[in-house]
């Protein structure tokens, strides 16, 4: 789960890490208001999605007056910013952060993260702030450094010095750097954060660190602990089929082709996904129904898939584990029963009552296409949307 940037920075004041002082707003005369309580000659308005890239996008605009900020407010809610990380359809921008304007000397990057090949909390810092780290990375990877704390003796103040020294921050700038990364790294282990990162991070022109943007993502499987953040979920940030599927429990992740997957266990479905594309065509979506799922969980299932547009046909994928085949079969049933399936479905079933299920879907009048393995039914798949 992500955060918008305002509600991250609370978090990021609330554990001591120095921000800008700022107001939320919906409206414009919202955001003007927002004057009233900051004291600076110069004003930042900012639009709040789940997605960085704004000032490219024109979501992030430095202004003088309370006229300019109700106009620029005025502007941005309402609109639809694209930016690099949006995709071409670009976020539907509901609030904006109206902050006070830092004085800049320098732009900074520093980030927090699990690093799953260690099992340890990391820290990657680099002088190239503003820019994307991935273009960091690939172009100047010398000029970033990252190390991972060992979790027994926790953070130690040789981790601060280590990120000031990356930064070139000396002297008092140095010790804020220390207080920072102490204030980071408690607030990352309290919230079982997955991801903090502070891009840019900044110098003011009176020395002082201050986290100017704040992108912050939580371990979802730790949510229930943290009714405070999961309280902040933004369901206008997710995409509608992926909030219905959770609903339900569904694991069900949209991507971008055209064969719709439904298939139990994630490791199942990894592979359909594979034998897909290795076919020639792009799966639509990932979606793991689960080991125990019911009649009215393929259901919604399969009402999810054919919600997107692109779906072309449906390949059903299902190892009959401690899930029963008849069960899926008569999802299948009871969902060409409620909705018009109305393109090609390719059903390759497996295991536990196999023979039950075969019966049942062949009695069914469906127009199913029946496979025997995994390559089988990928082939006829990509046959059926082809028209082959
Ligand atoms: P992003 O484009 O979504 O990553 O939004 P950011 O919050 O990172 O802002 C983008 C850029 O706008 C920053 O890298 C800064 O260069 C600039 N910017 C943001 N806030 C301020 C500010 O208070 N003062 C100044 N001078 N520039 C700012
Ligand atoms: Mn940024």
């Amino acid at each position: 789960m992500n955060l918008h940037e305002y509600e991250a920075k609370a978090l990021l004041k609330e554990f001591g890490a120095p921000t800008a002082n700022g107001h939320v707003a919906t409206t414009p005369d919202e955001a003007a208001e927002a004057v009233k309580h900051l004291d600076t000659g110069t004003y930042v308005v900012k639009a709040q999605i789940h997605a960085g890239g704004r000032g490219k996008g024109g979501g992030v605009k430095l202004v003088k007056t309370v006229d300019e900020i109700r106009s620029e407010a005025d502007r941005m809610l309402g609109m639809t910013l694209v930016t690099p990380q949006t995709g071409p359809e670009g976020r539907l921008v509901r609030k904006v952060y109206v902050e006070e304007g830092s004085p800049i000397a320098r732009e900074l990057y520093l980030s927090m993260l699990v690093d799953r090949a260690d099992g340890r909390v990391a820290f990657v810092a680099s002088t190239e702030g503003g820019m994307d780290i991935e273009t960091v990375a690939a172009e100047t990877p010398e000029k970033i450094l990252t190390f991972s704390v060992d979790p027994a003796s926790g953070l130690q103040p040789f981790h601060g010095r280590k990120v000031a020294a990356a930064l070139k921050l000396e002297g008092d700038l140095a010790k804020q750097c220390g207080k920072l990364i102490a204030a980071l790294y408690k607030l990352f282990l309290a919230k079982d954060c997955s991801l903090i990162e502070i891009n840019p991070l900044v110098v003011t022109e009176d020395d002082q660190l201050r986290c100017l943007d704040a992108k912050m993502s939580f371990d979802d499987n730790a949510l229930f602990r943290h009714k405070d953040i999961a309280e902040l979920r933004d369901i206008h940030e997710e995409d509608p089929a992926e909030v219905e599927a959770s609903k339900y429990d569904l694991s069900y992740v949209k991507l971008d082709g055209d064969i719709g997957c439904m298939v139990n266990g994630a490791g199942l479905a990894m592979s359909t996904m594979d034998i897909i594309k290795l076919y020639g065509r792009e799966p639509a979506n990932f979606l793991d129904v689960g080991g125990g799922a019911t009649k009215e969980k393929v259901t919604e299932a399969f009402k999810i898939i054919l919600s997107d547009e692109n779906v072309k046909g449906i390949l059903v994928n299902i190892f009959g584990g401690i899930m029963r085949c008849d069960v899926i079969a008569e999802g299948i049933i009871a969902a060409a029963k409620e909705t018009n399936i109305g393109v090609p479905l390719v059903v390759r079933l497996e295991g536990t009552n196999v023979e039950k299920g075969k019966e049942l879907l062949a009695g069914s009048g469906l127009d199913i296409i029946a496979a025997d393995d995994l390559e089988d039914a990928a082939k006829k798949i990509v046959a059926a949307v082809e028209g082959k």
